[in-house]
């Protein structure tokens, strides 16, 4: 089955157990060729996580990198030199997308929702002016997300881990998005989220692991990786009456087509 997991935070401190800093791109590139991962997309949280998506990218074939700002990473520094910073780092030809960006209003030490929205904004205007998609993080601020993005007509973007109503995935269907989703789908206590996968077209979903996030059963609990992520395309193939290489083959086919990557030269 190839496979390709559209979002990944291979940086993330919890990965220290499983290989440490200086051996990770190999640790990864190692699971892309035990488990048949075609592709990989790792998402830059701030400059720093950003830099090493890139770095990554640069030691690993078929891994990609989006580089952003994260609602719950903002600096203090000025918003104006960090979008320049940005905007310098996505001119590498292996930046695929800016991300992750959004909202994120579940925690309350996060950063005040005017600031949020502020720097949402001005990585969607980023966006546009280079024309590159968007991975856009929406945790309990459905409303404000689904409205910058009407604001934002002329931009093209991806839910991560979709949590939205079947109503919000129709509407952002209509406007091109893509949905993607993590092992939450493969949780039972995710009824709703099954209907939503159900109710729109294979043509929109992409998988992602969210990793070291999000692991799907069997493996919940554990470090998630992309090796895990043939769970969940296993319970959107039962959900879409498809074989898991059906629903692996086509959510790659979907992540090729919105990051661009055949025109990466
Ligand atoms: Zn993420």
């Amino acid at each position: 089955m190839k496979i390709f997991d559209t979002h990944t935070h291979y940086d993330d401190a919890k990965f220290d157990a499983l290989a440490p800093a200086s051996e990770r791109a190999g640790f990864v590139r190692t699971l892309m060729d035990e488990n048949d991962i075609c592709g990989i997309v790792g998402m830059g949280v701030d400059i720093k996580s950003s830099m090493a998506q890139l770095e990554y990218s640069k030691k690993i074939d078929c891994f990609y990198a989006a580089c952003g700002f994260h609602p719950e990473n903002i600096p203090s520094a000025d918003i104006d030199s960090c979008m320049a910073t940005l905007g310098g780092l996505l001119q590498d030809k292996k930046a695929v997308a800016v991300g992750e960006i959004g909202l994120d209003y579940y925690y309350e030490q996060n950063p005040p929702r005017e600031v949020q929205i502020k720097w949402f904004e001005r990585q969607m205007e980023l966006a546009r002016g280079i024309d590159l998609p968007v991975v856009i993080h929406d945790r309990e601020a459905h409303g404000d997300c689904f409205d910058i993005v009407c604001r934002h007509k002329n931009v093209r973007g991806v839910f991560h881990s979709f949590s939205g109503s079947a109503e919000m995935a129709r509407q952002l269907i209509s406007k091109n998005y893509m949905l993607s989703f993590t092992g939450v789908v493969t949780f039972k206590n995710a009824p709703r989220l099954c209907e939503v996968v159900k109710s729109i077209p294979i043509e929109n979903i992409m998988l992602e692991t969210d990793c070291p996030y999000m692991a799907p059963v069997p493996m919940r609990g554990k470090i998630n990786h992309s090796g895990y992520l043939h769970y969940t395309a296993e319970k959107i193939a039962e959900l879409k009456n498809m074989t898991p290489d059906e629903v692996a083959a086509i959510t790659a086919e979907n992540a090729i087509r919105f990051f661009n990557i055949n025109n990466i030269k």
